[in-house]
């Protein structure tokens, strides 16, 4: 039988388990250790470490406290690794928690962390899936179902002294920029709700003060949100530190390019099977500066899309030079709106694209003044035909069950 080295027991605040943390430090001890080769299964929490309830009140996904996220599972020491190596991860599976078998989808509040659409989605909303063995689907989305590319959103080694410290100066560099802005620019160490792993006393407080957060991907990985990187993948990661310290959470059921909800995918509860090994110096051998992976050779197939273009013009009819994430909001805001000509609420168009299997292209970068993206939907996974035909759109919902929704106070 694999050896399961993490637990977690979802009754128990994520802050009580000393194999869990919330931030990247080289000084978190390793919560357990494991040899080149091994195979063994790590639980996690859901990012927010239960903050977000499956029921049909939004006030969670409102109130929730950003700073105290994400909880992974970790680290993992891995015996022989030294910096300069590449850490192998397989992902051998990975899967719900058997007592957690709902997932959770949403957007927050501008004020409150905001999101990739935020100035069209302002409050907090959520949508609940459940589900039910590969698939899934939501009461609060109806006319959908479709299977789940299962992955970790979060996964990654310490960083060493040095790394931390460039980290955390060209973060709040940026922050400077704009210190007051909402949602703002990045996110700097925040002691008070730091959990430490192990750590505790002084010295767990002088490593909560400069603890890097976790909501960016950096060069070490972290929180990438590839939903690409699905079980069955194989992961390089650099190593900075003795014993590497893999660290693992944020496991979503399903995701589509971008992420764009932030809150986040289909969030869920679960377990990861994985095997690590070790390339000798092999940063250096590949000239890896961040991490590269192998993807599953078992994905759902969805081959039919409906596939939606945007370019670098803003809201206001204004020219952009070549911007992407423009051009990708965009695309997305077409397919919300496409979305609503069959009876979908905006907010139910901006879940599904944040939840379901989307594919985002950058499609053209060099086409002045215009980026152009596309944003790729699936239309297998609708219960009804959502292709355009010379009959129009027949709506398939009356607009009675729409996502919960909680105002600013
Ligand atoms: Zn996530």
């Amino acid at each position: 039988m694999t050896d399961t080295l993490i637990k977690v027991d979802l009754n128990q605040a994520a802050t009580d388990n000393e194999q869990v943390h919330n931030r990247w430090h080289p000084d978190i001890p390793m919560a357990c250790w494991v040899n080149p080769g091994d195979d063994f299964i790590l639980e996690t929490y859901d990012w927010t470490g239960g903050a977000i309830k499956n029921d049909d009140d939004a006030s969670d996904v409102r109130d929730v406290d950003l700073s105290t996220v994400h909880y992974l599972s970790g680290p993992v020491g891995v015996k022989g690794a030294q910096p300069g190596d590449l850490l192998i991860v397989e992902l051998l599976d990975i899967g719900a928690k058997q007592d957690m078998l709902w997932g959770f989808n949403g957007f927050f509040s501008k004020n409150n962390g905001g999101g990739f659409l935020t100035d069209h989605f302002p409050s907090a909303q959520k949508s609940i899936w459940d589900f039910e063995g590969m698939f899934t689907k939501s009461r609060h989305i109806p006319g959908v179902r479709f299977a789940g590319l299962i992955h970790p959103g979060l996964i990654g080694c310490l960083p060493d002294h040095k790394m931390l410290a460039e980290w955390n100066k060209r973060e709040q560099a940026l922050i400077d920029t704009n210190p007051t802005r909402v949602p703002p620019l990045a996110n700097p160490p925040f002691a008070s709700t730091a959990h430490m792993g192990k750590m505790k006393g002084e010295a767990r407080d002088l490593a909560a003060a400069t603890g890097a957060r976790t909501v960016p991907p950096r060069e070490h990985g972290g929180n990438c949100d590839i939903k690409d990187l699905s079980r069955g993948s194989k992961i390089f990661f650099p190593v900075y530190v003795d014993g590497a310290g893999l660290s693992v959470g944020d496991l979503h059921f399903s995701q589509g390019d971008g992420e764009i909800t932030f809150c986040g995918a289909i969030e869920m509860a679960g377990w990861v099977h994985m095997k690590v090994e070790l390339i000798k110096g092999g940063m250096a051998k590949y000239g890896i500066k961040n991490p590269i992976f192998k993807p599953s050779p078992i994905v759902p197939t969805y081959n039919n899309y409906l596939i939606f273009e945007g370019i670098s013009v803003d809201d206001d009819g204004k020219q952009h030079y070549l911007d992407v994430n423009l051009a990708y909001k965009q695309a997305c805001l077409n397919a919300i709106n496409y979305l609503t000509k069959f009876g979908y609420s905006p907010a139910q168009g901006y879940s599904l694209l944040g939840s379901a299997p989307v594919q985002g292209h950058i499609s053209g970068v060099v086409d002045i003044p215009n980026a152009c993206a596309t944003l790729w939907l699936p239309t297998d996974i609708f219960e009804f035909d959502i292709n355009p035909s010379a009959s129009g759109p027949t709506k398939f919902l009356d607009g009675s069950i729409d996502l919960p929704i909680a105002y600013d106070k």
